[in-house]
């Protein structure tokens, strides 16, 4: 389980997460702060004998038979005022499963994508930074990644997230996008080659649920889907 980083909208939830589910390793940016979610977190956590794991850049790991790379992560503790800096610290995840590519960009900003732009490539499914901020998704970043599809975890809120720059930057490049606000949770399934989206067989508030999702290991990218749209609704 990854906890991008501190913010109440990323993690504000997990306690309940992990109240209510078998979860592995638990990796979020550092331990440094004491703040009533990330608090309630750790406590959860202590109930069920787990810590939080700190991972570092580079560090990959495998979800099945899907390779995970940690791209970015700041563990350095930056101040709590400072917004930025906190969603820099954001845990970066390229996920590479057979011949597909997703990047998970929690709420990292322009600064991290430009520090990234030499070892990235063509992938197939964004998960757009920072709800659609302004201040991520740069036409330069968008250019090199060049998804297929683009994920928008963004609800009803008062930062104009998703930002109409963004939106018009993404019709550039063609990607399909895809929005929590619009589409609901948004589920993804692929076989390595193929991506399905919003196949009905797999969404889990309809008749037709065919998949036990959490033991299911080749589709572990839904998981984290499933779990981020409503832990980040601004
Ligand atoms: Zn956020």
């Amino acid at each position: 389980m990854i906890g991008t980083h501190i913010d109440d909208d990323h993690i504000g939830g997990m306690y309940k997460i992990i109240e209510e589910m078998d979860i592995g390793t638990v990796y979020v940016p550092n331990n440094q702060y004491s703040k009533s979610s990330y608090d309630s977190m750790k406590s959860e956590l202590e109930q069920k004998d787990k810590i939080i794991s700190i991972t570092n850049v580079d560090h990959e790991y495998m979800l099945g038979d899907a390779k995970c790379k940690v791209l970015a992560v700041d563990n350095s503790s930056p101040s709590l005022d400072n917004d930025e800096a906190i969603n820099d610290t954001s845990i970066v995840i390229e996920l590479e499963y057979g011949t597909t590519k997703y990047l998970f960009m929690g709420d990292a900003s322009s600064n991290i994508e430009r520090k990234l732009l030499e070892e990235l490539s063509k992938i197939e499914v964004l998960k757009v930074a920072h709800h659609g901020s302004n201040k991520s998704t740069s036409r330069e970043f968008l250019h090199i990644v060049r998804p297929t599809y683009s994920i928008i975890s963004v609800g009803k809120n008062s930062y104009g997230h998703p930002n109409s720059e963004v939106l018009e930057r993404l019709e550039e490049i063609k990607t399909n996008l895809y929005t929590t606000q619009n589409n609901g949770t948004i589920w993804i399934k692929s076989d390595g080659n193929l991506i399905y989206i919003n196949d009905l067989d797999y969404n889990i508030d309809g008749a037709n649920r065919k998949v036990s999702y959490v033991e299911n290991l080749n589709i572990l990218t839904l998981y984290y889907f499933k779990i981020f749209p409503f832990l980040s609704t601004t």
